[in-house]
């Protein structure tokens, strides 16, 4: 304890001088974890022992990252932590910002994988850590570097937390005063300071000192439940690896083979409900690998294994508005949802495309009691659409397999070969007629 108390008091003079140094915006990156956890409340004890005049000198930005499939139980702590920290600032008056950075809906997780289709990414095609993670940070970052000089990130990386970890920071190149450059940010620096502090000296600090916005008891009951210690804080922490092997990563993550976090989480009774969450993930996993889910050809018209079928993203919304709606029922989604109404107001966007033009997104939403506003941008007006259904049933014609033809046909519309449409068209005819399900 008396090592770790010379630790914080080498941590707090060492940022009190850097701070008081020069006028450079800090951003201090917040994953919820116990590693960017410690640096902010060490950040914090340091800023409040500065005098009011001292605390202007710059101003500190914390910045967490929001995926939109955080798993619930840590979306719901980091919320709520940031929350806290949000009040006490405010309380306080300190000159201090909390920002949390979204991807664009257009490249969200939901968009990209029931939308366009993506395949649940994994090692080889992951697609998810720039969309979800990277590109806001960046924006973000790239938006502070344009009206500063430059900014200074303090990252809670430290050597003890592995040994990649501890090369990685062997490697930076590290000016007089601790500062490496960010690799892909201009003017934007990056300093850990704790480096040298170990497993035991986080934990220790962490569960002797409460935080000025409130205890940490909460975080620690969280890694009780599971296992491992990586936090996956990517998006600002340019030297991380630990991405898709985390506790603080996203409960649909497919680039792992096994989610050990939510696994683990699932041995305790209190946690059962997230089950149908797990199940969900390894649904996305399986069909990945399955050919038979995906379309032949890519988007651009190779013939290769390509996006999931338009009926197989239409049971991954299925799935997903019905797992929310149960838990919903089971009262542990307070104001939160899975899937925002924005993606799937894009999400229906995406499947106009590929031919759904009954409006199907929107309508299972509204089955599951999720009353989307909606501005139609349908190729089928409601009178159009009444028209065929119209049709359709004075001609004995079931809707169901004009709708596949239709969306049949659509597909052709970028190949300048269609012989092959006549016997797609047959093959659902066919396949109608016997009762089996057409994959389109
Ligand atoms: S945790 Fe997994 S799904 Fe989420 S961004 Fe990282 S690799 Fe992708």
């Amino acid at each position: 304890m008396i090592k770790l108390k010379e630790k914080i008091t080498t941590v707090n003079n060492i940022l009190k001088k850097e701070f008081l140094a020069d006028s450079r915006p800090w951003v201090v990156t917040f994953s919820g974890g116990k590693d960017s956890t410690t640096v902010l409340h060490l950040v914090m004890e340091m800023f409040l022992g500065l005098s009011k005049s001292q605390q202007t000198v710059k101003k500190i930005y914390i910045v967490s990252s929001d995926t939109g499939v955080e798993m619930p139980v840590i979306e719901d702590y980091t919320s709520n932590k940031l929350t806290q920290i949000s009040n006490f600032i405010e309380k306080e008056n300190l000159n201090m910002e909390v920002n949390l950075l979204k991807p664009k809906v257009t490249e969200s997780f939901w968009t990209l994988l029931v939308g366009k289709g993506y395949p649940s990414p994994n090692q080889t095609f992951r697609w998810c850590t720039d969309r979800l993670k990277i590109k806001p940070a960046t924006n973000f970052l790239k938006s502070l570097t344009e009206n500063n000089e430059s900014i200074l990130m303090l990252l809670g990386v430290r050597s003890d937390e592995s040994q990649a970890r501890a090369d990685s920071i062997a490697k930076r190149n590290e000016n007089h005063r601790g500062f490496s450059k960010h690799t892909e940010i201009p003017n934007a620096f990056v300093f850990s300071p704790i480096k040298d502090w170990t497993n035991t000296d986080v934990w220790t600090y962490l569960s002797s000192y409460s935080a000025p916005w409130g205890e940490h008891s909460d975080m620690m009951k969280l890694y009780d439940k599971g296992s491992g210690e990586a936090d996956c804080n990517i998006a600002l922490n340019p030297e991380s690896t630990s991405c898709g092997k985390t506790r603080f990563g996203c409960w649909v993550c497919t680039v792992v083979s096994q989610d050990k976090s939510m696994a683990n989480m699932l041995r305790n009774d209190s946690d059962q409900w997230m089950r149908p969450l797990h199940d969900f993930r390894n649904k996305l996993e399986k069909y990945r690998y399955d050919h038979t889910k995906r379309q032949p050809r890519r988007r651009n018209g190779q013939k290769s294994v390509g996006p999931f079928l338009l009926s197989v993203r239409k049971e991954f919304l299925q799935e997903l508005l019905t797992i929310e709606q149960h838990l919903i029922s089971l009262g542990k989604m307070g104001s939160k949802k899975l899937i925002s109404d924005e993606e799937i107001v894009q999400i229906q966007k995406e499947w106009l495309h590929d031919g759904d033009f009954f409006e199907t997104a929107i309508t299972m939403s509204h089955k599951t009691n999720r009353l989307i506003d909606y501005n139609s941008v349908k190729s089928f007006s409601g009178d159009e659409k009444k028209f065929i259904e119209n049709l359709c049933q004075e001609n004995n014609i079931p809707l169901k397999l004009m709708e596949d033809l239709m969306q049949k046909e659509h597909s052709y519309r970028h190949q300048i070969k269609r012989t092959k449409i006549f016997s797609d068209m047959e093959k659902l005819v066919e396949n109608f007629s016997n009762g089996v399900v057409n994959e389109i």
